[in-house]
């Protein structure tokens, strides 16, 4: 979609720290990062909540978590990580775009 940050970035239209990418997501560094390690699975297609995700979105984003679950080793993942979806106002989402943070590299807090 234009204008839109992670299309830019998933197409390499803009500069990102990628860390996995294939045909279905990539995944790249937060650049605001807030635990050691903050990563962003990303979808290549657009849409900006789980409410827009239909059977192929679902299928999608299933696929993306076993992914992430595979993956989390060798992205020094492997004591443990958190992911986090912002949905909305009330969540600070500020990119429209539909993305999972991941979070790790140290003991998270959780309170
Ligand atoms: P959210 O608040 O859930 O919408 O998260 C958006 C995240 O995207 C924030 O953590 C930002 O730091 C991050 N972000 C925004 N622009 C970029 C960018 N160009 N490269 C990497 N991360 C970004
Ligand atoms: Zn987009």
């Amino acid at each position: 979609m234009e204008n839109c940050v992670f299309c830019k970035i998933a197409a390499g239209e803009i500069p990102s720290a990628k860390v996995y990418e294939d045909d279905e997501i990539v995944i790249f560094k937060d650049i605001e990062p807030k635990a050691k390690i903050h990563l962003l699975c990303v979808p290549r297609a657009h849409f900006a909540t789980l409410a827009e995700a239909d059977g192929e979105r679902t299928a999608l984003l299933a696929r993306a978590l076993a992914k992430i679950g595979r993956l989390a080793p060798d992205l020094g993942l492997a004591e443990g990580y958190r992911l986090v979806v912002n949905q909305g106002e009330n969540a600070g989402q500020t990119v429209m775009h539909l993305h999972i943070h991941i979070l790790g590299g140290e003991p998270l807090a959780w309170e």
